[in-house]
């Protein structure tokens, strides 16, 4: 099962959570042929996405998303639901360059954060400094300024899981160096023992002299939001004229999410009665 475990040092003031995916992370990869290190930075935001969503208190999203400038990774987009809902997908241009680390890659990039809640559409968007030469650096970095509290974050993906281990401290005061012990620790966990040992075992590996209380897990999978009306809403964007001419091409239009590689088609008639109503179709008129 794909999962979300939280747990809380009893013997110090720090909370922890770990998060292991593989089916969904398997139905992120089934339509995309990535390089590995594409596939793996893009695991590991997956892996990061619902680290940071388990903190969400509303029905809502949390979005991660990298968008390059000449670098090779071009875009990334990773997005999960406080129920744990998780897309993601990433684009880029080859070649990839020898020195494949994210800083080369993402050159010129920009990281942002943004949290949406569902029923207001009240946005939230927070830049990452891109300080650090990984995920996780720049992850850690965005929280410890944005919520004042010490973060570590360990990351890992290949292709088969990503995992995912985040420590905080909680707010209060520290009398002892237990965050020094706890994150000295954390960090000898390395990216085998994160993908392939349940979260029981890794909190016995790193932790087996501290008191942890370790809560039900909750499971995480794949979601995608797509909806033949939103993608309606982006054909609109090309012109009338320029969708008549892939149809006298092509028969007709097919539009394939990158997310779940789900296709919708648009023939002349649905193409004939998107260009002639200016009100938006609703979710009613779908047809499969
Ligand atoms: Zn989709």
């Amino acid at each position: 099962m794909d999962k979300l475990s939280r747990f809380l040092f009893d013997s110090a003031n720090v909370r922890g959570e770990i998060v292991q995916l593989k089916d969904s992370w398997q139905a992120m990869l089934s339509n995309h042929a990535y390089p590995k290190v594409i596939r793996d930075y893009l695991g590991e935001t997956v892996a990061a996405s619902v680290l940071l969503s388990a903190t969400l208190k509303f029905e809502g999203s949390l979005t991660i998303q990298a968008n390059g400038d000449g670098g090779a990774l071009t875009l990334l987009v990773v997005e999960c639901s406080n129920d744990f809902g998780v897309r993601g997908v990433a684009k880029y241009s080859e070649p990839i360059p020898e020195e494949d680390d994210l800083k080369t890659l993402l050159e010129n990039g920009t990281l942002v954060i943004t949290i949406e809640q569902a029923k207001t559409k009240e946005r939230y968007q927070g830049i990452v400094a891109l300080e650090g030469n990984s995920i996780a650096e720049f992850l850690q970095g965005y929280l410890i300024r944005s919520e004042q509290l010490e973060t570590r974050i360990f990351l890992a993906a290949d292709e088969q899981a990503v995992g995912g281990l985040l420590l905080q401290q909680l707010p209060g005061q520290q009398e002892d160096d237990s965050w020094e012990r706890i994150t000295h620790l954390g960090s000898t966990i390395k990216a085998e023992e994160l993908l392939g040992l349940e979260a029981k075992k890794i909190l016995h590996l790193l932790y087996h002299e501290e008191d942890i209380r370790l809560f039900d897990a909750q499971s995480v999978h794949f979601q995608c939001s797509c909806s033949r009306v939103k993608v309606t809403k982006m054909l609109r964007s090309i012109s009338h004229q320029e969708a008549a001419d892939i149809i006298q091409e092509q028969g007709n239009i097919s539009v394939a999410c990158e997310f779940c590689g789900k296709s919708y088609q648009f023939d002349e008639i649905d193409i004939a009665e998107i260009y002639s109503t200016h009100i938006q179709p609703s979710d009613s008129s779908i047809r499969h």
